[in-house]
């Protein structure tokens, strides 16, 4: 399976220097492995405070 950076970049909304940007893949094992989940999973406004918890992703969306 071709790796889909190219296009995975266009719906990339992390604010964070970071070399993982478009691998979801690996951004994704990456945060989980912290108990975190990636940029994508948080509105713009919070997903700048680059806290990824879980416990941040419940309280902003009110779960
Ligand atoms: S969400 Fe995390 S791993 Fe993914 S590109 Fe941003 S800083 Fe990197």
């Amino acid at each position: 399976m071709e790796c889909k950076k190219e296009s995975n970049l266009k719906n990339c909304n992390c604010t964070y220097s970071c070399g993982k940007k478009g691998m979801c893949c690996e951004c994704l094992q990456y945060h989980l492995a912290m108990k975190q989940l990636p940029a994508c999973c948080f509105p713009a406004e919070v997903e700048k405070s680059y806290d990824r918890s879980f416990k941040k992703f419940a309280d902003a969306w009110n779960l």
